[in-house]
């Protein structure tokens, strides 16, 4: 048997254990604030294959990582994914690997839940930002509400644990704050807020809802129910309170803040595979090249060590400095959310 390898230790000695990958940068919607309606994507070859995937994912479980999220463009739209989800299983039946989600826009759950859960994953994130048909096809451009409904009942009956994520959009979602809130407490889910991050170039200018900043989101619940603070955090941008009255827990997830920095276990892959150890900036490292020269892992593991050690201390500096206009110039469904 090999020996177990170092642990991945960034030059601030936080050790790596969380992995992000985008296995696709395509999606069967177009919300406005993710991507714009005519979007060209990668062609397939510079696409990190199921097995290039599998490779990649197998050598950061090898070197630590222990929470594997799987993310896109909408990754459950990739052709076969569940070959790849079933792959991940060994290493959760192996117990190197804690746990294995998913963040999807929730189409295609009606299908995969039963799938999803037969290969180990046990909670999902499902991204829904409204519970209005009409509202949900104008910022979705594509999707349909109930298609998204019936795919959220599915989850829950194959057993799967779901957290609704919510974009916080002034003007659109704002009048609808308490019924989110009650709607997962009755089918016993979790609420994030995400704050929306202007991105890229996406041709929205006359973009659905504006910036909705979460310390007035928190305020207006505040004024309904008692919240406690909770002290968990998971390594990233996430906040959580607990509503007393129904023990429910709700989470604010504000992308630009730099207040995790120091507790940071995290890296994020596209589905290109380049490496990107800080949401908050633009350096990044390739692996496919590494994956494709050689089936060595050892030259994987070297390619992903070299990476790591590269990883910044934090982003504690105004990034929106990084382009003129204050965007940040990657898309979401590049990097993955
Ligand atoms: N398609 C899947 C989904 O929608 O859940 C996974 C990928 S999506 C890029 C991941 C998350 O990023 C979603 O919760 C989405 O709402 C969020 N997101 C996309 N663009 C955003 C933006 N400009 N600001 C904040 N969150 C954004
Ligand atoms: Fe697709 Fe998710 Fe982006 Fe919406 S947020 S366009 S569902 S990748």
């Amino acid at each position: 048997m090999q020996d177990a390898p170092a642990p991945l230790i960034d030059p601030f000695a936080r050790a790596i254990r969380y992995l992000r990958v985008s296995v696709t940068d395509r999606c069967d919607f177009r919300c406005v604030y993710c991507m714009s309606e005519n979007m060209t994507f990668l062609p397939k070859k510079e696409l990190l294959t199921l097995e290039e995937l599998d490779r990649l994912c197998t050598s950061f479980i090898r070197l630590g990582v222990e929470k594997l999220r799987i993310t896109g463009g909408e990754p459950l739209v990739r052709r076969d994914i569940m070959t790849f989800f079933q792959g991940m299983k060994r290493h959760l039946d192996s117990g190197a690997l804690k746990e294995l989600t998913v963040t999807t826009n929730g189409s295609q759950l009606e299908k995969f839940a039963g799938p999803l859960f037969d290969a180990g994953v046990r909670r999902i994130n499902v991204s829904l930002d409204t519970l209005d048909a009409d509202k949900f096809a104008a910022i979705t451009r594509w999707g349909r509400l109930s298609q998204v409904l019936r795919g959220i009942a599915a989850a829950r009956e194959a057993g799967l644990r779901v957290k609704i994520n919510t974009v916080a959009l002034k003007g659109f979602n704002e009048d609808e704050l308490f019924r989110l809130a009650e709607w997962c407490a009755e089918n016993e889910m979790d609420l994030t807020f995400i704050e929306v991050m202007p991105m890229g170039d996406i041709g929205n200018e006359d973009r659905l809802g504006q910036f909705w900043s979460l310390k007035d989101l928190r305020a207006e619940l505040e004024g309904r129910y008692a919240l406690t603070d909770l002290a968990e955090r998971s390594g990233g941008p996430a906040r959580y309170v607990r509503i007393e009255a129904t023990g429910q827990k709700i989470g604010f997830i504000t992308p630009l803040s730099h207040n995790f920095c120091e507790s940071c276990n995290r890296v994020r892959i596209t589905c290109t595979g380049e490496i990107y150890t800080c949401l908050g900036q633009e350096g990044h490292s390739d692996l496919r090249a590494p994956l494709r020269a050689s089936e060595d892992p050892a030259v994987l593991e070297d390619a992903i060590r070299k990476a790591i050690g590269l990883k910044p201390k934090g982003h504690d500096f105004d990034y929106s400095r990084q382009t003129v206009d204050g965007r940040v110039s990657r898309h979401m469904s590049h990097t993955g959310g």
